[in-house]
C-alpha cells in the first residue's frame, strides 16, 4: 500500500488551497534551479532510472522519448506539447491534477522543456474542461508573476508556457491530431514517420507528453530516481493515479502504487463491489479502449502495463470501470462502439466504415436479433480494423468486441437463442430497450 509520505499529489482532492503559497508549501517548486543546474542529460538520465512509463495510455519510457528530441537545434525552436484531452471514457485523473495540484504541472513543464531544448511549451486542455482551464491559467499566470517561468525567470532558462483550449473532438487526444488541431487545423491523426521528435508542431522537433508523466517529474527528480523505481513491481514502477467508476460502493480517484491487487484497490479505496465479490462481472481496467476482463481473471491480478497485458487487455490511462452482475454486457459493448463509430475521423475506409458496421451488429445482436455465425464475422471483421488505420482509435474500437467475444460469446449466443425461441419475450424487449 502507497504510504502518505510517497505521494506526489498531495491536494489532489482539493482539500488545500491551488494556489502557489500552498504549492510550494507542499514542495512544488523546491529547488528547481539546482534540479535544473544538474544539466539536461542528468534530467533524461534520471528519468530512464526512474522507470516511468508514460501515464497517457501506451506506457513508453518518459525519459527514453525525452531523448528522442534532437541534441542540438538545426535551427527550428524545439516544442514540448502536454496531452491534456483526457477524452478517454472513464478517465478523469489528469482534470484532478489541473484542478488541485496545477503548478507541480507547470513545473513540470519547464523541467521537461529545458531537458528537451525547448523554450516554448503548449498545453492543450479538452473543450469539456471550462474550469480546469481557468485554473490552470490562474497557475500559469501565478508562475510568470512570480519569475517562475518567462522570458527573464529566476531559473535563468528562457521559457514560455501556454494553455490551449481544444474544441472537445475525442480524436484530438491522438497526439498528432493535437498538433493539427493546435496548428487551427481538422484534428486528423498524421501518417508516421516522420514522428514528432522530428517534424512535429509548426514542423519542428516536438514531444508530446500526458499530464500525470509530467506532473510527477518534479517529485521525481527531488527524491531520486531510486525512490520512484523502488515502488511497485520490476518494469511496472512508481505510483498511478487509478479511476475508478462504475459498480463499486465508492467510485474515487487514488494514487496508489503500481502492482497492487485489483482486489486491494477496490477493498481498500472504494468500498468494495457493489453487492460483493460474487455480484462482479467484469472490468474494464484501462478506460473503454482496452478489452473486458472477466471477475475470475482481473479480482487477485496486479494492476499493471505487463500483466494487464498478459490478460490480453491493457493499464492505459488505469480508468478502472467495473461492472457488476446487472449489467447488460452485449448492450455495454455496443454503446462503446457507438462512442467510437462517433468520434471516428474518418480518414481511414477500415475506421470509418468498420466502426459503424460493428455497432450496428452489437446493436442487434444485445437484442438476439442475428445469426451465430455472424459472431465470428464480428470478430473477423474486427481483426480487420485493428491495425490497419493509421492511428490507435481503429484498435481501440476493435479491442472491447474482441474482448466481449472472447470472455461472453455465451451470452451473446443465449440472447439469439432466446430470440428465436420468442421474438416477443419480455427479457428479448428489455435487452432492446
Ligand atoms: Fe481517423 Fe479512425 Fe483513421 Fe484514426 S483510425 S485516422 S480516427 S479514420
Amino acid at each position: 500500500m502507497l504510504q502518505d509520505k510517497d505521494r506526489i499529489f498531495t491536494n489532489l482532492y482539493g482539500f488545500h488551497s491551488p494556489d502557489l503559497k500552498a504549492a510550494k508549501m507542499r514542495g512544488a517548486w523546491d529547488g528547481t534551479k539546482f534540479l535544473l543546474e544538474q544539466g539536461r542529460d542528468w534530467i533524461v538520465n534520471e528519468m530512464k532510472a526512474s522507470g516511468l512509463r508514460g501515464r497517457g495510455g501506451a506506457g513508453f519510457p518518459t525519459g527514453l522519448k525525452w531523448s528522442f528530441m534532437p541534441k542540438q537545434s538545426d535551427g527550428r525552436p524545439h516544442y514540448l506539447v502536454v496531452n491534456a484531452d483526457e477524452s478517454e471514457p472513464g478517465t478523469c485523473k489528469d482534470r484532478e491534477i489541473m484542478r488541485n495540484d496545477p503548478h507541480l504541472l507547470v513545473e513540470g513543464c519547464l523541467i521537461a522543456s529545458f531537458a528537451m531544448g525547448a523554450h516554448a511549451a503548449y498545453i492543450y486542455i479538452r473543450g469539456e474542461y471550462v474550469a480546469e482551464r481557468h485554473a490552470l491559467q490562474r497557475a500559469v499566470d501565478e508562475a510568470y508573476e512570480a519569475k517562475l517561468i518567462g522570458k527573464d525567470n529566476i531559473h535563468g532558462y528562457p521559457f514560455d508556457l501556454y494553455v490551449h483550449h481544444g474544441a472537445g473532438a475525442y480524436i484530438c487526444g491522438e497526439e498528432t491530431a493535437l498538433i493539427e488541431s493546435m496548428e487551427g487545423k481538422k484534428g486528423m491523426p498524421r501518417l508516421k514517420p516522420p514522428f514528432p521528435a522530428n517534424m512535429g508542431l509548426y514542423g519542428c522537433p516536438t514531444t508530446v507528453n500526458n499530464v500525470e508523466s509530467i506532473a510527477v517529474a518534479g517529485t521525481i527528480l527531488r527524491r531520486g530516481a531510486a525512490w520512484f523505481s523502488g515502488i511497485g513491481r520490476p518494469n511496472n514502477v512508481g505510483t498511478k493515479l487509478f479511476c475508478v467508476s462504475g459498480h463499486v460502493n465508492k467510485p474515487c480517484n487514488v494514487e496508489e502504487a503500481m502492482g497492487l491487487t485489483f482486489r486491494e484497490l477496490i477493498d481498500r479505496h472504494c468500498g468494495g463491489i457493489r453487492g460483493g465479490w460474487d455480484n462482479l462481472l467484469g472490468v474494464i481496467p484501462g478506460g473503454s479502449s482496452v478489452p473486458i476482463v472477466p471477475a475470475h481473471e482481473i479480482a487477485d491480478a496486479y494492476m499493471d502495463f505487463d500483466t494487464l497485458r498478459n490478460l490480453k487487455s491493457g493499464l492505459g490511462t488505469a480508468a478502472v470501470i467495473v461492472m457488476d452482475k446487472s449489467t447488460d454486457i452485449v448492450r455495454a459493448i455496443a454503446r462503446i462502439s457507438y462512442f467510437y463509430k462517433h468520434e471516428s475521423c474518418g480518414q481511414c475506409t477500415p475506421c470509418r466504415e468498420g466502426t459503424g458496421w460493428m455497432w450496428r451488429v452489437l446493436t442487434r445482436m444485445a437484442e438476439g436479433r442475428a445469426q451465430k455465425r455472424e459472431i465470428d464475422m464480428l470478430l473477423e471483421v474486427s481483426t480487420q480494423i485493428e491495425g490497419h488505420t493509421i492511428c490507435a482509435l481503429g484498435d481501440a474500437a476493435a479491442w472491447p468486441v474482441q474482448g466481449l467475444i472472447r470472455h461472453f460469446r455465451h451470452e451473446i449466443e443465449k440472447r439469439i437463442d432466446d430470440y428465436a425461441a420468442n421474438p416477443h419475450s419480455e427479457s428479448v424487449l428489455i435487452a432492446a430497450e
